[in-house]
């Protein structure tokens, strides 16, 4: 969410008080919603961007009334800005990473963008942000004024489960991903496999967890601040100390960055920092040696 908030900020001082002049939606498969054409945002002017969680919000006054303009980049998504939109329409080509490409007043403009055929893009243009139905469960934003050690406590007795897995629910706290919840457990020095119930009653690592939320995203979005959208996810990788890292020191004890790796996704850990030098079985590593 770190580069979700330096894109807001990127945008908003770049897209506020103009009018929208042209949207061209180049991969029908990314727009979830069709109760609204998004032809209809051309002409509104646009009020804010924002940010729900990880999903950005482009809000729009219409002749129709407010309309907001919401994505989600997933994993292979990003936004490619232009100070000088290209003349021509995108091309359709299957080929083409292109999804959608939206133009601004002035001539400047941007394209929401896929590598892959992962198609995890979402767009959707609706009256109110909430009728996007991951934003509608998002649970609280960790950078939220109201966010306190009490909320976290009270998330983590929720259900006894792995931290690891509990800050990566989107439904139970808003914006925290696969990277910095690596990044957060190394920062407080908690094991990725910590159940969530042992750590709301423990008086010494609640804090420390608390702490390392705040300041690990608090950082990367200093980080990310004022860099341009294109250089924003290298700013993301060369900021983490465990996530991505496997086989290189660990920036804080020297240990060697270990993973553990699931269908989908990998974790990164250091043992001496947050296990106590216990290495997690990797289940996929002990199969293969099997
Ligand atoms: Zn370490």
């Amino acid at each position: 969410m770190p580069e979700v908030q330096g894109l807001v900020d990127f945008l908003d001082e770049r897209l506020t008080a103009r009018a929208l002049t042209s949207v061209q939606v180049v991969a029908f498969t990314a727009l979830k919603t069709f109760a609204i054409d998004p032809a209809r945002l051309v002409g509104g002017t646009i009020e804010a961007v924002s940010r729900h969680g990880k999903w950005l919000d482009v809000a729009v006054e219409t002749p129709d009334g407010e309309r907001h303009l919401v994505f989600h980049l997933a994993r292979a998504g990003w936004l490619r800005w232009y100070d000088e939109l290209p003349a021509r329409p995108a091309s359709r080509s299957p080929k083409s990473p292109i999804a959608l490409r939206v133009g601004v007043e002035g001539g400047s403009g941007f394209d929401l963008t896929e590598a892959g055929t992962r198609r995890k893009l979402a767009v959707y243009v609706v009256a109110d942000p909430g009728e996007v139905p991951m934003i509608a469960t998002l649970g609280p934003d960790p950078l939220g004024a109201d966010f306190t050690v009490d909320t976290l406590r009270a998330l983590l007795q929720r259900k006894n489960q792995q931290v690891k897995g509990m800050l990566r629910d989107q439904a139970t706290i808003a914006g925290i991903g696969n990277a910095y919840s690596d990044e957060i457990l190394h920062v407080a020095k908690i094991s990725p496999f910590a159940q969530t119930r042992s750590i709301a009653a423990d008086p010494e690592t609640l804090p420390r967890l608390f702490d390392a939320i705040g300041e690990t995203l608090q950082a990367a979005i200093a980080a990310s601040s004022g860099k341009p959208a294109a250089e924003l996810k290298d700013a993301k990788r060369s900021g983490m100390r465990v996530h991505g890292r496997t086989g290189q020191d660990c920036p804080v004890c020297g240990d060697v960055v270990r993973e553990v790796s699931f269908a989908d996704s990998s974790l990164q850990y250091c043992a001496t920092c947050q296990t106590d030098g216990k290495v997690l079985a990797d289940r996929r590593l002990s199969k293969l040696l099997k």
